[in-house]
């Protein structure tokens, strides 16, 4: 239900954290939160409140400068600890947290489990992380490329942000039907479902259109739609104050 994610030099465990704790009126009945590092992608997740969350965090070393959080409201599968996102592919390269359905999410997921994928958790979401790894697989692409061809199969709701441990420094975004606000700042960017979690640290935002794809990073933000053409960020003021 809500999104909050970091790419820059800050400490993302903190910042993340904070921003999911100014989205919990939005309601929600899990969280959790990916971050990546020299030591790799980890995950960590749980059922009930962010202070839960917080709960399972406290003896472990967070230092990360990307990161992606998410407060969830289950809508495919019971809320609990393996449900809540984020979710990883079964190569673990990538993660993801969504906010929204994956309506064909069955018909993708029986198609990948007899190419052999497994799923930990019931939902759709899992599918979705796991179609991506595929396509990259199979055409050989990066992960802008291979979420701008699984979203033209998805069909449902979606705002999207995907980790990739093989680009550290690249975060991956999509909106359809659900919000998505892009926040920059200098060489850093923060993604999440209202301005609230960053207005602290910036106010030039960009608000995500349906159907388009944002990739950040070393070389700044490219907005394109689902067919890879370029779209000019349009970046705003945000007016709203804490
Ligand atoms: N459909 C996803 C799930 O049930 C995302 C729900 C949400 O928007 O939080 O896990």
């Amino acid at each position: 239900c809500g999104i909050v994610a970091y790419v820059g030099h800050r400490e993302a465990a903190p910042l993340v954290l904070k921003g999911l704790k100014r989205l919990e009126y939005r309601g929600y009945d899990s969280s959790g939160i990916a971050l990546l590092n020299g030591d790799g992608l980890k995950v960590y997740k749980k059922k009930g409140k962010v202070a839960d969350l917080e709960g399972i965090l406290h003896d472990k070393v967070l230092h990360a400068t990307v990161g992606i959080g998410h407060t969830r409201w289950a809508t495919h599968g019971e809320p609990n600890d393996v449900n809540a996102h984020p979710h990883q592919s079964n190569g673990h390269r990538l993660a993801i947290i969504h906010n929204g359905i994956i309506e064909n999410y069955n018909t993708i997921k029986q198609s990948l489990i007899n190419k052999g994928y497994t799923f930990q958790s019931q939902t759709d979401t899992e599918v979705l992380v796991n179609f991506i790894e595929e396509i990259q697989k199979s055409k050989n692409c990066g992960t802008p490329e291979a979420v701008r061809i699984a979203l033209q199969e998805v069909v449902g709701a979606y705002a999207i942000v995907v980790m990739d441990a093989e680009n550290p420094d690249q975060l991956v975004a999509a909106r359809k039907g659900s919000p998505l606000v892009i926040g920059i700042g200098e060489n850093e960017y923060f993604f999440a479902s209202d301005a609230t979690p960053i207005i602290e640290y910036t106010k030039d935002v960009v608000y995500l259109d349906d159907l388009e794809v944002a990739v950040v990073n070393k070389d700044g933000l490219n907005i394109t739609n689902l067919e890879n053409v370029k779209k000019d960020p349009f970046i705003q003021k945000v007016e709203l104050e804490l």
